[in-house]
């Protein structure tokens, strides 16, 4: 345990927390709309589908496997790649990550130290580290 107290909250981060509002907002009512009223054409699905899954592929093999545990070493076209992709995540850079996941393994579940500790709670181990 730190000197820290966990009760205390830290200010909201306000360009994370816009973001995640505008862009689950538009999710949530634009994105809908627009299949409803003009459909959603092959390419768009399949360019929606390869998308997801690179920039799934760079967070998991790029900011965590590469970076933030050195499990490997890659050429640098691939980690122009992962950066990249991981960027298109929205997860924030890749130095960032990778700082903040070696404290979450230095410290897991600890309150105070581990930044995304669970035992904050559900949300705050999944979004409100990211906001707060
Ligand atoms: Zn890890």
């Amino acid at each position: 345990m730190s000197d820290t107290n966990s009760n205390e909250k830290a200010p909201i981060n306000w360009t994370p927390t816009t973001m995640f509002v505008i862009t689950n907002l538009v999710a949530v009512t634009a994105v809908p709309w627009y299949g409803l009223t003009h459909g959603y054409s092959l390419s768009a699905v399949i360019a929606f589908v390869l998308l997801t899954w690179l920039t799934e592929l760079a967070i998991t093999a790029g900011y965590h496997r590469l970076w933030s545990h050195n499990a490997y070493k890659a050429h640098w076209a691939l980690r122009l790649f992962y950066a990249l992709f991981g960027a298109m995540a929205l997860q924030n850079t890749v130095l960032h990550w990778s700082s903040g996941h070696r404290v979450h393994h230095r410290h897991v579940d600890d309150v105070d130290l581990d930044p995304y500790s669970a035992k904050r709670g559900l949300w705050f181990s999944h979004m409100g580290w990211m906001i707060r």
